[in-house]
C-alpha cells in the first residue's frame, strides 16, 4: 500500500504502519566470531551472491525516494568490506540519517572519515571490558583495538554513540554495572540486548544462557536511580535515564513482541533479500529485480511499494524450539 502525502509516494503496510527505517547488511563477513552470532567455522557467501556496493547504493537511494529517513549499515562487520568508505561517502549525501552498527575494530583508523562522510551516529558492540571474557565471547583478542576505536569515535564528534552489549548468563552478566560506568564516563549511551535465537549455534544452550532485560534492570536498579523514559523508537528498545548522567540505558527485548504494532523498519540481507520482519521469513528478492533490470530504479521502487503487503503483523520467538529462524544474525543484518 502507498500513500501520497505530497507528490512523493511513501511505504505503508497493510496494518497502516509507515516504513521509514531500513537496515542494510553490507557483508556477511566479519573479523570476529561472536558466540551468539556465528559458529567458529563459518562459510561465507561467494562474491557473486552478495550485492555490489553499487546495488546497495541504488537500494538506499530508492528507499529514500520513498520517504525512508533513516538508513543503517550493518552486517557482518560493515567496516571490513573493501570499498565501504566510498559507499558511505555517497550515502552520506542522501536525505536520510546515516547510522552504522560496528564491532569497533576498524574505528581507530576509520572514525574520522566516517564522521567526515556524513555518518550521524554509531552503535558499537562491546560485551565485556575484560580481555579473557571478551576473547571468549568474540573469539578474538582485540579488546584493546575496540576500546581505542570507541575513543576515536568519541573524539570524532558523532551526534550519538551507543554501546550494544548482548548479555549471557554466566558469561558477562556480572559486568553490566561496569559497562554502564564505562558509558557514563564517556557520556555515551548503552543498550543491553537479549540474545535472539537466530541461526543454529551449538556452542551454548540459549535457554540456559538467556538473561532477561528484567534481570539486568534489577541489577542496575540497585546501583542507579533509573527514570523510565517515554522515548519511542518504533523498535524493541525501552530507555531509562539516570538523574546524574547524560547517558541513557536501553534494553532490547525481542522476546516481548509488544513493539510490533509500532514497527517502522525493514531489513535487506547481504544477498538482497528484503526481510519484512526480523522474526519471520516473509521476504522479497530485490537482487533478482536489480539484476534482471539493471539501472531500472523505477521498477525497483514499484517492487518496494508492493513488498509492503508482505509485512506480517508480528513475530514470535521461542527459545525452547530453536532454531525457528535458520538465518544467522550476520546474514540478517542485526
Ligand atoms: N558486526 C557489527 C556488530 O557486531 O556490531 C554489526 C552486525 S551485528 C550482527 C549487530 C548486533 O547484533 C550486534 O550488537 C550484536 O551483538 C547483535 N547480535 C548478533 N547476534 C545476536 C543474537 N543472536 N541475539 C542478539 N543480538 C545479536
Ligand atoms: Fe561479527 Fe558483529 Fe556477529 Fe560479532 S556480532 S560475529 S562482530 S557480525
Amino acid at each position: 500500500m502507498t500513500e501520497s502525502t505530497s507528490s512523493q509516494p511513501v511505504l505503508i503496510d497493510k496494518f497502516g504502519r509507515r516504513v521509514e527505517y531500513v537496515r542494510l547488511s553490507v557483508t556477511d563477513r566479519c573479523d570476529f566470531r561472536c558466540v551468539y552470532c556465528m559458529s567458529e567455522e563459518m562459510e561465507f557467501l561467494p562474491r557473486e551472491q552478495v550485492l555490489s556496493l553499487e546495488e546497495i547504493y541504488n537500494l538506499a537511494k530508492s528507499f529514500t525516494d520513498l520517504g525512508v529517513n533513516k538508513l543503517r549499515l550493518t552486517g557482518g562487520e560493515p567496516l571490513v568490506r573493501k570499498g565501504v568508505l566510498g559507499l558511505i561517502e555517497k550515502m552520506g549525501q542522501l536525505p536520510a540519517e546515516l547510522l552504522i552498527t560496528t564491532n569497533g575494530s576498524q574505528l581507530p583508523k576509520m572514525a574520522k572519515d566516517l564522521k567526515r562522510f556524513g555518518v550521524d551516529r554509531l552503535n558499537i558492540s562491546l560485551d565485556s571490558l575484560q580481555r579473557d571474557k571478551f576473547q571468549r565471547l568474540t573469539r578474538s583478542d582485540r579488546l584493546h583495538q575496540v576500546l581505542a576505536g570507541i575513543d576515536a569515535a568519541c573524539e570524532a564528534g558523532f551526534n550519538g554513540i551507543k554501546l550494544n552489549a548482548v548479555v549471557l548468563k554466566g558469561r558477562n552478566d556480572d559486568e553490566v554495572v561496569d559497562l554502564v560506568e564505562f558509558a557514563r564516563d564517556r557520556e555515551i549511551d548503552i543498550t543491553f540486548i537479549e540474545e535472539m535465537p537466530l541461526g543454529a549455534i551449538t556452542e551454548h544452550d540459549r535457554a540456559e544462557s538467556y538473561c532477561s532485560s528484567d534481570e539486568i534492570l534489577e541489577m542496575l536498579n540497585q546501583e542507579y536511580d533509573l527514570l523510565s523514559s517515554t522515548e519511542k523508537t518504533g523498535g524493541p528498545s525501552k530507555y531509562y535515564r539516570m538523574s546524574d548522567s547524560r547517558s541513557k540505558i536501553g534494553f532490547i527485548s525481542p522476546h516481548s513482541h509488544n513493539f510490533c504494532g509500532e514497527c517502522n523498519r525493514v531489513r535487506v540481507t547481504v544477498e538482497g533479500r528484503l526481510l519484512l520482519c526480523l522474526g519471520n521469513e516473509h521476504s522479497m528478492d530485490l537482487r533478482e529485480v536489480m539484476r534482471s533490470h539493471p539501472g531500472d530504479n523505477e521498477l525497483l521502487k514499484q517492487k518496494l511499494i508492493e513488498s509492503m503487503d508482505l509485512k506480517p503483523e508480528r513475530h514470535y520467538f521461542d527459545l525452547e524450539a530453536e532454531p525457528q529462524i535458520v538465518r544467522f544474525m550476520n546474514m540478517t543484518g542485526g
